[in-house]
């Protein structure tokens, strides 16, 4: 089998699946609750903290169900505390649904929701930050495009939109960029899933002095940010995962180069994954064969691989022309996605199924 779909999820390491055996075997505790047991449990979760503040900076983390939940208590929860800052918020063409569904619904409320395309703009964070006003309350914008790659420099952008203004609360969607790129943000989403832990366990880093209200409402867990009995178990897999994490950009680089050199060896293939790009997410259109028709030739010889976005199926992906590449290409769009596993002869077998999936399905 050759998994080549690490931005729609990733494999559990061995670390996380031992981590996670244990800490369900061994301290399953509430860590509510005042005996060793939980004190042990909560142990865990201090620990996973530390962990994650060492890769974020300083602050407080909330640890979520996902990455769909942390953005969801991030913007809402900022657009209710600083709504007396103003009501224009600023936000990319290219979100997640776990974002981009969010602002429509402020929008729906009232808010003024200013959206912007890489297309647009040669210089996209500069766009951004120059986007911002004195009624700007929030800037959303992720740190790494899960569709193409695309990057954002959000460190170059936290400092624009603070010089700009210095009250918009700034919030990254780094799902795909955590331990890849440097981030800054005064909230950030993160998923475990993406990064070799579990699904469910997701996190949300809180810079230092903001403010946010919580989605749910309950026992008062995490300082009453994230009411819920903590999952423990799963938590100290992210905490595993996060150490046992060795992408590298080298790695990738190389590889990202290798697929570029063989696809260039077949006929009608476009790269949609430019120079500004991560070398770990690489999506490329193949003139002729539909995306699924792609997806399901490459997955008789159990390569796996995206169309697009995992989290679109089914529906056209606007995020695509919001790069400005045609519907038609966008049809046929292949996303490939590495993780530190992924091997030169897996992206040989790769290239060797896609001119098989061309003879075979070419219109
Ligand atoms: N943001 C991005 C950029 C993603 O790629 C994804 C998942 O595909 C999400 C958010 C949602 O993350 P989760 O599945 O943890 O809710």
């Amino acid at each position: 089998m050759i998994y080549l779909d690490s931005a729609a999820t990733t494999k559990p390491c061995a670390e996380t699946v031992a981590a996670v055996a244990e800490a369900m075997r061994d301290s399953f505790g509430n860590a509510s609750s005042l005996h060793r047991m939980g004190i042990r449990s909560e142990k865990i979760i201090t620990a996973a903290k530390k962990t994650l503040l060492s890769k974020l900076g300083e602050g407080d983390i909330i640890f979520t169900s996902g990455a769909t939940e942390s953005s969801n208590t991030a913007i809402n929860g900022a657009a209710d505390i600083y709504r007396r800052t103003g009501n224009r918020i600023v936000t990319t063409a290219i979100e997640h649904p776990s974002v981009a569904n969010v602002m429509t619904r402020l929008e729906e409320k009232g808010f003024e929701v200013v959206r912007l395309a890489p297309k647009d703009h040669p210089d996209f964070v500069q766009a951004l930050a120059d986007a911002v006003d004195e009624h700007t309350l929030l800037l959303s914008c992720m740190a790494v495009n899960n569709e193409t790659g695309y990057a954002v420099d959000v460190k170059r952008l936290y400092r624009l939109v603070k010089k700009k203004n210095p009250k918009t609360i700034v919030h990254i969607d780094a799902v795909q960029g955590f331990l890849k790129v440097p981030l800054e943000g005064d909230l950030i989403s993160i998923s475990g899933h993406k990064i070799h832990a579990s699904k469910g366990i997701g996190a949300l880093y809180i810079k230092k002095g903001i403010r946010i209200t919580p989605l749910l409402l309950g026992g008062g867990q995490q300082k009453n940010l994230r009411s819920g009995t903590e999952p423990v178990e799963i938590i100290a897999g992210l905490d595993a995962a996060v150490r046992a994490y060795h992408g590298t950009a080298e790695h990738f680089s190389a590889l990202k180069q290798r697929l570029l050199e063989r696809l260039s060896s077949l006929s009608g293939i476009t790269v949609n994954s430019g120079e500004d790009c991560l070398p770990n997410i690489v999506n490329f259109s193949v003139e002729g064969v539909r995306s699924e028709i792609m997806l399901h030739s490459l997955e008789e010889r159990e390569i796996y691989v995206s169309s697009g976005s995992a989290c679109s199926r089914g529906k056209t992906s606007g995020v695509l022309a919001a790069f400005g590449i045609p519907d038609k290409l966008a049809d046929s769009a292949v996303r490939v996605s590495m993780c530190a596993d992924t091997t030169a002869e897996d992206i040989d077998a790769l290239v060797a199924g896609i001119n098989a999936g061309i003879e075979r399905f070419r219109r």
